[in-house]
């Protein structure tokens, strides 16, 4: 069997997905599929997808332009 990872979160009460996230989040990468990350937590395809999940569960109507994600959108590919 592999070794497992010992680091500063190996001891945390946490699940594993927490402590991917975690590890992914302290390496600036994307805490959901782990490419570098835009800024902030998530790549920009992550960012994105996140974003519009939200708005959906919160019924949101308004598109706040000046947020960080619709800013690397509108000058990047997705
Ligand atoms: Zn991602």
């Amino acid at each position: 069997m592999r070794k497992p990872i010992q680091d500063e979160f190996t001891g945390l009460a946490v699940s594993r997905q927490r402590k991917y996230q975690l590890r992914m989040q302290r390496d600036r990468r994307c805490t959901e599929c782990g490419e570098p990350a835009a800024q902030g937590s998530r790549c920009l395809r992550h960012l994105i997808k996140a974003r519009e999940r939200q708005r959906t569960k919160r019924g949101l109507k308004r598109r706040y332009y000046g947020t960080l994600s619709y800013k690397l959108e509108s000058k990047g590919k997705p």
